[in-house]
């Protein structure tokens, strides 16, 4: 695709994927963020505006520096944090949610444990990074360390950062998160869950990768059956 008509194509998609984030709980408000990177620049939401309000003209791009190409809102206050997972990782896209049953667990818990298999789909346990303020360096940091191995982290008494490939990628796995803090809570309910070893995880790990689970037969050469 040519690249401004890959920008045009990528606002539109954040400005969608805005909405469902509103209209899957994983934010409220303003609240959250999305970014995509698109080249050598990135396009981020703006800060502080509603997913209801959000259009892709408010959609901003930026360098992978931070400086501004074509910004007519200020874009996000986590554009820092943004910034320094592309930089440690090799994300296309960043979700970051203020999704309640993972910012319950993050005010209570250091790490959400493998208390489901698809926790593999994140790196494995997911690490809570201690409490630092919104849009700071230092959250910055604490995020991609949080993230080392992983493509999901959760931040303490604040919400969670989630990246992928793609955008719908990144998303899903804040999707999955979600889910999996709140079978976390509710398995504490019933008593004292027990939690997939090391060893189990590697195990669903090489059987996805055998299987090529996710994959469609177009993507790729056919497998042996079974
Ligand atoms: P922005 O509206 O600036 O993106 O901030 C929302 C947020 O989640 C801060 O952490
Ligand atoms: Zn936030």
């Amino acid at each position: 695709m040519e690249f401004g008509a890959e920008l045009r194509a990528t606002r539109e998609q954040l400005v969608s994927f805005g909405a469902r984030l509103a209209a899957d709980g994983l934010a409220v408000g303003a609240a959250g963020n999305l970014s995509v990177r698109v080249g050598d620049l990135i396009a981020i939401t703006p800060s502080g505006i509603g997913y209801d309000e959000v259009t892709p003209s408010d959609i901003c791009l930026v360098t992978l520096a931070g400086d501004e190409v074509e910004a007519a809102e200020t874009p996000s206050s986590e554009l820092p944090m943004h910034l320094a997972v592309y930089g440690a990782t090799a994300a296309a896209a960043v979700v970051h949610t203020h999704s309640a049953e993972v910012v319950a667990l993050s005010a209570t818990c250091t790490e959400l444990p493998a208390v489901h298999y698809a926790i593999t789909s994140l790196g494995g346990p997911v690490r809570v990074a201690g409490y630092v303020r919104f849009g700071s360096p230092g959250l910055a940091d604490a995020a991609v360390a949080a993230l080392a191995g992983r493509q999901a982290a959760i931040l303490q008494n604040h919400g969670a950062i989630c990246y992928g490939a793609s955008l719908p990628a990144a998303y899903d796995r804040a999707v999955l998160l979600e889910w999996l803090a709140r079978v976390y809570r509710l398995a504490r309910g019933y008593g004292e869950p027990r939690i997939l070893s090391q060893g189990e995880l590697e195990e669903v790990s090489a059987e996805a990768r055998r299987r090529r689970y996710g994959e469609r037969r177009s993507q790729g050469p056919a497998l042996p059956r079974r």
